[in-house]
């Protein structure tokens, strides 16, 4: 049924994570097929990259639900062996040589970090509601630095980033304003921590600068909303949902179904993102 909005009825918020929001802006026929599609389209095969950055992650998440003695260095790179997903790679080898390029990183990265400062929150889950939306979504880490929350999100692709990245990101937005609100506490600093290069791209959010975000999440809310209703109502699903051809195609879970996404660039091999290949490692 068409959303609808009746005299005295509470307004229907638009439940939503920033991926959601971030696949309807990046491709609307992407998003349709991940959020409405059912029985979804088949996906692609795996890709090594994301493989490597959820590796990465839940060594960082587990490692801080160590006991302090063992928030080690070394005990960072066994987490990330622990943990490794092996999946996406081309074979064995290559992905032995990328499991200990992640053990590797976790363990320099870990190496910056003072293991008794306890984060407020590790791979916490946020939430808020504004004027159309119901957001939620899960922080990396959340800091508490002079009695001010800080959220913080590993980045472990190739590209470094620059404030303007951390700036620009509605996700880091709309969590700082969640976490602020849920805790109770002045969030303003949201940090973008590059794996790769160890460097930190950070920016200081003021009360407008998170709204001008939230007035761009509605934005991208309400036609996404405007769409899906369209559809509903019998319209062409390549009408409601055109297909968004670009740099994102080669890395579509969805290309094989997508003509205009095939005509953009070649068919990736699944670890092509990850770069040029670490020093070699026992499989
Ligand atoms: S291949 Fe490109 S155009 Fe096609 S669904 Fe994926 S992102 Fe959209």
């Amino acid at each position: 049924m068409a959303q609808m909005e009746l005299a005295g009825m509470p307004r229907r918020l638009f439940a939503c994570t920033p991926s959601r929001l971030a696949a309807f802006e990046d491709c609307p026929r992407r998003y349709r097929m991940i959020y409405l599609d059912r029985p979804r389209p088949p996906k692609g095969p795996a890709w090594a990259h994301a493989s490597f950055g959820v590796s990465v992650h839940n060594a960082l998440r587990r490692w801080w639900e160590e006991p302090f003695e063992l928030r080690t260095p070394a005990r960072a790179a066994q987490l990330a062996r622990l943990l490794w997903v092996d999946e996406g790679f081309r074979d064995a080898a290559h992905s032995a040589s990328w499991r200990e390029r992640a053990a590797e990183m976790v363990a320099g990265y870990v190496t910056g970090l003072d293991p008794a400062a306890e984060p407020r929150g590790v791979e916490r889950s946020v939430a808020a509601r504004t004027e159309a939306l119901a957001f939620s979504g899960r922080v990396d880490r959340l800091d508490e630095r002079d009695g001010e929350l800080v959220v913080v999100d590993y980045k472990t692709g190739r590209r470094p980033l620059t404030d303007a990245d951390a700036r620009s990101s509605p996700a880091l937005a709309l969590y700082a304003l969640a976490a602020g609100r849920m805790l109770r506490r002045a969030c303003r600093r949201v940090e973008l921590h590059h794996l790769p290069t160890g460097r930190v791209a950070v920016a200081e959010h003021t009360e407008d600068s998170i709204a001008r975000h939230v007035r761009r999440a509605e934005s991208v809310a309400a036609d996404a909303v405007g769409a899906t209703e369209a559809l509903r109502a019998g319209a062409d699903p390549d009408q409601a949902f055109p297909p968004r051809p670009g740099n994102l195609c080669s890395w579509c879970d969805f290309r094989a179904l997508c003509s205009e996404g095939q005509a953009v660039g070649p068919q990736r091999q699944p670890w092509d993102a990850l770069g040029d290949e670490p020093a070699a490692a026992d499989a």
